[in-house]
């Protein structure tokens, strides 16, 4: 939104610096309405000095936008930038684009004159340098008349793209969105706004979407849900994004704020595998994770690849694996033992799996300090969740001797029970009470809960009060599975005690390598992982 006419040139000349094409300066707020000479000037300024070609949008505050002046002053607005080349008020340069919502392009005859007057078309006799985008936005909901709209649109002589804005109300109506492109007649933009809307922007190429909008920065996003271009050309590697790129993602919710677009993205770029991996949020509920996933699986152009899966939904994978007779499903050993699988890969036949890296993950990151066999040493873990159940699976495949100890007693005793129900373990596995943490006689100790965590429930505490550590065996592993910050406090206390300690840095690039290597079949650039992760743990750059 342009407010200062130094500041948009400036910015504009930030977003050609940061790779944009194009830039849109919604001028609602410059220009008043008829007679407003100086918010002509301004604008004519803005078109003449921009540092790349333009699209000038006047949103009537019926459109969600801030020029509150009439119709008449506007269609002026559009003479003067269009057609008034050579005349006191207009642009030496005119806009590459005017946009025009297609309720006030439909509003009247006399509009529609006008409008057709200032741009490029078919039936334009002048020589004009401005095309018409015609646009249809709702913020609140998809709209019930979609298809008559873009039909409308598609009947508008003089307008050159079409464009399609709503607020997505799940991951699933960007796929409309992708149709719309599929099916369009004319260069058209089909986005979809608000929290679940990334993916329309973000693949808008892969479906010959014709531009995308980007912010120049966070604050700046003058829809919700856009990406900043940074975020849109570093992170998800827009200009990569092509008509086969497979599409990966991390089902979660949240999910804003997860470091896997961070690693697999440059992974894809690292190793030349053709996908792109972005934040796919799902509400929680178990009907809310299943439409979902049937219909980005279902809907074939997308070429959905894989998952990573996260709280609160890794049993709900499971579960529907199990449930799921449109496809062939295999879950790995512990993903069907636990009950929790954390990765869906999507075979080139249709088959699916769902697998469990995280025990796998823990396996490799407690090796680096316990390389030998674990059969028999004895592990506690102090958690009963999703990762709980996968790491106390994986460690009793290994034949370890695990004790799960959590708050709430009965869902530890509900792991046991579904792990020993799940088959005869190597290992053994027991419940045992937390505050016996002391009599446990164990050699390794996880924290499998959120205790330490920046953002979690108790992000100061410890698992363990202080100097619990101080009368354990001198050679007690301690490991954290947290790794945001990378030394929880119960990791301090290992340090100050003397104990060996491993964060949880070591499990996730462990288990985002695992994933990556079942999409792509190609080793994961571990090094890679381990550097990008450091640097989004100490800054907020995408
Ligand atoms: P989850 O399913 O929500 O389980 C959370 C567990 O923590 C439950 O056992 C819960 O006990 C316990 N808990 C939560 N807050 C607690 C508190 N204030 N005091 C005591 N216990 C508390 O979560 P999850 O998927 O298992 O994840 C747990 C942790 O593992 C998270 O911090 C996550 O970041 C980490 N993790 C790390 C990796 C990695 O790659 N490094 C991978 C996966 C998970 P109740 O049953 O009593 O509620």
């Amino acid at each position: 939104m342009v407010e200062e006419i130094h500041a948009a040139l400036d910015d504009a000349a930030l977003a050609q610096a940061s790779g944009a094409d194009l830039v849109e300066f919604r001028v609602d707020q410059v220009y008043q309405g008829a007679g407003d000479e100086d918010g002509l000037a301004s604008v004519a300024r803005l078109c003449d000095e921009s540092p790349l070609p333009c699209i000038i949008t006047c949103r009537a505050a019926s459109e969600g936008g801030g020029y509150d002046g009439d119709d008449a002053g506007r269609a002026a607005l559009w003479e003067h930038l269009g057609a008034g080349a050579g005349t006191r008020l207009s642009p030496k340069h005119p806009p590459r684009y005017i946009d025009v919502e297609l309720a006030t392009y439909q509003r009247s005859a006399n509009l529609r004159q006008k409008i057709g007057l200032a741009v490029d078309h078919d039936s334009q006799p002048r020589d004009l340098h401005s095309s018409l985008i015609l646009s249809a936005h709702d913020f609140n909901t998809r709209p019930a008349n979609l298809s008559r709209l873009i039909a409308e649109m598609d009947s508008a002589p003089v307008a050159r793209v079409n464009k399609i804005a709503w607020n997505a109300r799940s991951l699933r109506d960007n796929l409309e969105a992708f149709e719309i492109l599929q099916h369009r007649a004319r260069p058209t933009i089909a986005l979809c706004m608000g929290e679940f809307g990334l993916l329309s922007r973000a693949l808008a190429p892969k479906f010959g979407g014709f531009l995308t909008f980007a912010s120049l920065r966070e604050a700046a996003a003058t829809a919700p849900g856009q990406p900043t271009i940074r975020e849109l050309l570093n992170l998800y590697r827009f200009r990569a994004i092509g008509p086969a790129t497979r599409v990966y993602g991390v089902i979660g919710w949240p999910v804003a704020h997860s470091r896997s677009p961070h690693l697999h993205n440059a992974g894809f770029a690292h190793t030349g595998h053709d996908g792109v991996y972005l934040p796919l949020p799902v509400p929680p509920e178990w009907e809310h994770f299943k439409a979902t996933l049937h219909a980005l699986r279902d809907f074939s152009p997308l070429d959905f690849a894989g998952a990573s899966v996260t709280i609160p939904h890794k049993e709900h994978l499971v579960r529907f694996a199990r449930e799921d007779r449109s496809r062939r499903w295999s879950l790995d050993t512990i993903a069907e033992c636990s009950g929790s699988a954390n990765t869906i890969v999507v075979e080139p036949d249709g088959a699916c799996r769902a697998i469990n890296t995280d025990g796998p993950g823990a396996l490799a990151a407690l090796r680096t300090r316990l390389p030998g066999s674990l059969a028999g040493v004895p592990i506690t873990m102090l958690g009963a969740g999703g990762a709980a159940r996968a790491l106390a699976a994986a460690f009793a495949l290994e034949g370890a001797a695990v004790a799960v100890c959590n708050r709430t007693r009965d869902r530890a005793d509900r792991l046991v029970a579904d792990l020993t129900a799940a088959g005869p373990l190597p290992g053994t596995i027991r419940a045992a009470d937390w505050a016996d943490f002391g009599r446990l006689g164990h050699h390794v100790l996880i924290n499998c809960t959120p205790i330490g965590m920046v953002g979690g429930p108790d992000p100061s505490g410890s698992s363990l009060p202080l100097g619990s550590l101080d009368h354990a065996p001198k050679d007690l592993i301690v490991m954290d599975t947290v790794y945001n910050p990378v030394e929880t406090p119960l990791l301090r206390m290992a340090h100050a005690s003397g104990r060996p300690a491993i964060d949880g840095r070591a499990m996730f690039v462990a288990q985002a390598a695992l994933q990556f290597e079942a999409w792509t079949g190609r080793p994961a650039p571990k090094d890679l992982f381990h550097r990008i992760l450091l640097e989004t743990l100490f800054t907020n750059r995408p």
